[in-house]
C-alpha cells in the first residue's frame, strides 16, 4: 500500500487516519517525493525478483491519492510500471474518496490498468452522517458522480467497487439499496475501527451482526446480486480477508515519507502503533517481513489469544482484524473488540443455504469474473478459475437444456432430471457437465447446423436415464434410438442390433432393462462388459484431477471437423491411457501452474483418426468445453506438449463465451507467423494464449538442458510476442480485450525475463 498523499480533501470524523490516536500523518510529507516512489518501486521489485512472485499487488492510498492531480500520478503510475512490470505482473489498484475523479483521471486508469476502489458509506443521510468536507458540506454528489463515471462502459475496467464503513445508526436496507443501485463489481463492508480501549458503540449486545443480518437477508433474498465481500470470506472455506481468517498477513504500507509500515489500521490502536523503524531506502521487504510485528501475523492459530485459539469458527473469524484486539496491559493478545457480533453473524451466514459452488452449481452473478480474466491473463489460470469457468459452461448448458425441455413432446425426462437435481444434485451435474451434452444440445435446437449425424433426437431421455443410474434412483423412460445405440453421457453407450427408433428403458441398481424393435433384455452395466453383452462402457485413466474419459463412443464427439476414431480395440484403448497419465506426469514437472488447470478442467480427451499427411493433430471444440482430441501419439512428451496447448483454447473459448474480447464485426485479419494466411483477430487472439503456454513448456524444459528445448522455446517466444504485437496494433479488440492481451504481454515479459 503506497500513501502516496498523505492529505485528505475531505474531513471524516470516522478516519483513522486523522482522527484516531496515531497521529504520525503530521510529520509527513504531503505528497510522496518521485525519489521515494523510485525507491519503493525498486524495492517492490527486488522482492518479487528474489522471491519469484507471480504478482504483486500495489494500491495507491492516501490521505487522498487523487490530490496528486494527473500529471502526478501518471509519473508514479508510470515508475511503477517501468520498474516493476518486466519482473512480475503488478495488479495496480487504488483506494479513493472519489471526491476529485475526473474523465482525464479515469482516462488515465484505463490506459495504466488501475482497479479503483471509491469510499461510500450508502445514501445520503449515511454518508453524510460521517464523509464531510471540513467544512461539514456533504460529499455524496461528487461521490456518486465519481461511481457514475467509473460504471461507463469506456471506464468499468478500472471499477473496482466500494469500500462503506458501518454505522448502525444507518438504516440497513437504505444502505444496501443505494450500494447495489451503484452496480459496484463488489462491495467491502467495514467494522468501524475500534479496539477494547475505545470501544465501539454499542446499543445491545450484538448490534453490528444485526445490522449486517439485515443486509445479508436482503442480499440472499435478491439472489446475491453483487460480490459482498465480508459474507463470503465469512462462509465455511470463503479464504478469509485481511480482517477474517487466519491467512498470514500479506500486506505492508509504505508511508509518505519512504517508512515502512504495518497495516494502516492499526493507527486506531496507538500513536506509532503501525510503525516498524524501517525505511524504502535502506531496508528490503525481507528486512520488515522479519519484524516482530509482521511476523507474528504470518503464525496463523498460533498467533491468537488463548480464547480464539479454543473458538470453533477460529478458522473463518481469525480473531477479526489485527488491530480490534488491542487493549493496553495485554495488547494484541485478546479476541476482536466486536468478538460476540463475529460469532453471530457466522451464525447468520450459515443460516442460509451457500451460494451454488462454482463447480456444481450455476454461474453466479457474484463470482468475480474480472479476477478471472486476471488470472488467466497470467497465462495459465488456477484450479479455482478453473472451476469458475466450469461452473459458467455448465450454466450455459443448463440453459439449452430448457431450450430443448420446450421442443420435446413428453415432461417425462424433465421432470425427471428436476427431481434427480433436487434428490442427487451431483449425479446431474456430473452428466451435464460431460463435454458432449451441449453439442448434442446445440445441434436438437439448430438441426440445419452442419453434421454428419443427421436428424436431431431428443438428448433428455439418454440424460435423465444416465442421472438416474449415477444416483442409483430407479426409473423409467421413452429413449431415442441412433443407429441401434443409445448413449448415457459419462457412462457408455449400449449397442443393440434390432432396436428401433425408441425403446423403452428401465433403471434398476446396476442394470437397465431395454425394450425396442425386436429387442427385449436386460443389460449389466459391467465395466468390463464384453462388448456381446451390448454394453460398451466409456473407459478412463486416473489422473491427478480425478478420472480423464477416453470418449471414443459418443456421436456427439463428431465436432471437431476431423475424422475421429470409432470405439478403440482393448490394447489401443491402454496404450492411449498409458500416454496420457504418463504425459500428464509430464505436465506437472515442467508446468506446475498449468497442471493445475488441467487438473482442474479437463476431463475427455477424443481420439482422432490417424492422417498419415499430418500424423501429429489435435483440436478443440468451442462447445465442449472439457474435452480435447488427439491423435494417439505415443510419446508422453509430445502429448503433454498438445495437451497444454489444446487446453488453452478451451479456456479462452469459455472466457469467449463470457466477453467480447474482439469488438464484433470485425472484419479485418492480422499476419502472424505460424500461418501463411492472414488470420481473424479472435485466431490470432487463440494463437497467442496457446502459443504462450508452449513457450512456457519448452523454457522449463530448456531450464533442464533438454536438448533442443532453448530453441524451441524462443522459437516460440518470437511468435507470441508477434502475436501479441500485432493484435495490440490491430485496433479490434475491445477494452477488456485490450487489457486481457496487455496482461498477456505481461506474461510473455515475465517468460523472457525468465529466460535469460
Ligand atoms: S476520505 Fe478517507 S482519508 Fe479522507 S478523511 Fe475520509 S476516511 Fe480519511
Ligand atoms: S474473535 Fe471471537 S469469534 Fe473470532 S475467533 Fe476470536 S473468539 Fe472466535
Amino acid at each position: 500500500m503506497l500513501k502516496v498523499h498523505s492529505r485528505c480533501d475531505l474531513s471524516c470524523d470516522h478516519c483513522y487516519v486523522y482522527q484516531h490516536v496515531d497521529q504520525t500523518w503530521r510529520g509527513r510529507p504531503a505528497r510522496m517525493p518521485p525519489a521515494t516512489v523510485q525507491a519503493a518501486a525498486r524495492r517492490i521489485a527486488a522482492h518479487a525478483h528474489a522471491h519469484g512472485l507471480p504478482v504483486v499487488h500495489v494500491v495507491l492510498h492516501g490521505g487522498e491519492p487523487l490530490l496528486l492531480g494527473a500529471a502526478g500520478l501518471r509519473e508514479v503510475l508510470a515508475e511503477l510500471r517501468t520498474t516493476i512490470t518486466p519482473v512480475t505482473r503488478l495488479d495496480l489498484r487504488m483506494q479513493t474518496n472519489g471526491v476529485l475523479l475526473d474523465e482525464e483521471l479515469c482516462r488515465l486508469f484505463v490506459e495504466y490498468d488501475v482497479r479503483v476502489g471509491v469510499s461510500f458509506d450508502g445514501d445520503r443521510a449515511a454518508n453524510d452522517r460521517h464523509r464531510v468536507f471540513a467544512h461539514g458540506g456533504s460529499s455524496h454528489d461528487q461521490v456518486r458522480r465519481a461511481l457514475a463515471l467509473l460504471r461507463r462502459p469506456e471506464h468499468r475496467a478500472s471499477y473496482a467497487g466500494i469500500l462503506c464503513t458501518i454505522d448502525v445508526r444507518n438504516d440497513p436496507d437504505r444502505v444496501y439499496e443505494a450500494l447495489l443501485a451503484e452496480s459496484p463489481p463488489r462491495v467491502d463492508l467495514l467494522l468501524p475501527h475500534a479496539t477494547w480501549d475505545h470501544p465501539p458503540q454499542r446499543p445491545g449486545p450484538t448490534p453490528y451482526a444485526d445490522w449486517l443480518g439485515r443486509i445479508h437477508r436482503r442480499w440472499v433474498d435478491d439472489g446475491r446480486p453483487m460480490s459482498i465481500r465480508m459474507f463470503e470470506a465469512l462462509r465455511p472455506g470463503g479464504g478469509g480477508t485481511e480482517a477474517f481468517g487466519l491467512a498470514p498477513a500479506d500486506v505492508l504500507v509504505i508511508e509518505a515519507d519512504g517508512s515502512w509500515e504495518q497495516v494502516d489500521s492499526l493507527k486506531t490502536a496507538y500513536h506509532g502503533a503501525a510503525g516498524t523503524g524501517f525505511d524504502v531506502f535502506d531496508h528490503s521487504v525481507d528486512e520488515v517481513a522479519r519484524h516482530p510485528g509482521v511476523a507474528v501475523r504470518q503464525d496463523g492459530v498460533d498467533g491468537l489469544c488463548a480464547t480464539c485459539r479454543s473458538c470453533p469458527v477460529v478458522d473463518r473469524c481469525g480473531g477479526g482484524l489485527y488491530a480490534h484486539r488491542w487493549r493496553t496491559g495485554s495488547g494484541f493478545d485478546n479476541p476482536s473488540v466486536y468478538c460476540a457480533d463475529l460469532l453471530r453473524l457466522i451464525d447468520t451466514v450459515d443460516a442460509y443455504p451457500p451460494p451454488p459452488a462454482p463447480v456444481s452449481g450455476e454461474w453466479s452473478a457474484t463470482s468475480p469474473v474480472d479476477e478471472v480474466l486476471d488470472d488467466l491473463a497470467t497465462g495459465h489460470g488456477s484450479a479455482s478459475t478453473l472451476a469458475v469457468l466450469a461452473a459458467t459452461q455448465l450454466s450455459i448448458t443448463r440453459a439449452l437444456l430448457a431450450a430443448c425441455r420446450d421442443r420435446s413432446g413428453t415432461t417425462a425426462a424433465w421432470e425427471l432430471l428436476v427431481h434427480l437435481d433436487q434428490a442427487a444434485p451431483e449425479a446431474v451435474r456430473v452428466v451435464l457437465a460431460h463435454p458432449f451434452v451441449r453439442p448434442a444440445l446445440v445441434h436438437r435446437l439448430d438441426p440445419s447446423a452442419p453434421s454428419g449425424l443427421g436428424a436431431a433426437v431428443d438428448p433428455l431421455p439418454a440424460l435423465a436415464i444416465a442421472a438416474a443410474l449415477r444416483a442409483g434412483v430407479p426409473a423409467a423412460m421413452t429413449v431415442p434410438v441412433r443407429a441401434d445405440t443409445i448413449t448415457l453421457p459419462t457412462l457408455g453407450s449400449l449397442v443393440l442390433p434390432g432396436l428401433g427408433e425408441s425403446a423403452e428403458v428401465t433403471v434398476r441398481p446396476g442394470e437397465v432393462q431395454i425394450r425396442g424393435g425386436s429387442v427385449a433384455r436386460t443389460v449389466r452395466l459391467d465395466p468390463l462388459a464384453s462388448p456381446s453383452t451390448g454394453w460398451l462402457p466409456t473407459r478412463d485413466v486416473p489422473v491427478p484431477g480425478g478420472r480423464l474419459l477416453l470418449e471414443d463412443g459418443d456421436p456427439y464427439r463428431d465436432c471437431y471437423g476431423q475424422p475421429v476414431e470409432p470405439r478403440l480395440e482393448v490394447p489401443a484403448a491402454r496404450a492411449l491411457g498409458r500416454t496420457l497419465g504418463q504425459a500428464w506426469q509430464v505436465v506437472h514437472r515442467d508446468v506446475p501452474a498449468h497442471a493445475a488447470a488441467l487438473d482442474g478442467g479437463l476431463r475427455a480427451v477424443v481420439p482422432l483418426a490417424p492422417d498419415p499427411a499430418r500424423p501429429l493433430r489435435s483440436a478443440t471444440a468451442r462447445h465442449a468445453f472439457g474435452a480435447v482430441a488427439v491423435t494417439p501419439h505415443p510419446d508422453p512428451e509430445t502429448m503433454a506438449v498438445l495437451l497444454v496447448h489444446e487446453w488453452q483454447h478451451a479456456k479462452l473459448g469459455a472466457v469467449l463465451d463470457l466477453y467480447d474480447l474482439v469488438e464484433p464485426g470485425q472484419e479485418g485479419r492480422i499476419r502472424v507467423p505460424w500461418r501463411p494466411d492472414p488470420r481473424p483477430p479472435e485466431g490470432v487472439l487463440q494463437g497467442v494464449y496457446a502459443h504462450l503456454a508452449v513457450t512456457q513448456v519448452w523454457q522449463s524444459r530448456a531450464a533442464t538442458d533438454q536438448r533442443d528445448a532453448s530453441a524451441h522455446a524462443a522459437h516460440f517466444l518470437a511468435w507470441t510476442r508477434d502475436g501479441v504485437d500485432a493484435l495490440l496494433a490491430s485496433r479490434s479488440l475491445t477494452a477488456v480485450g485490450e487489457r486481457f492481451v496487455g496482461q498477456l504481454r505481461h506474461a510473455l515479459e515475465e517468460t523472457r525475463v525468465g529466460s535469460r
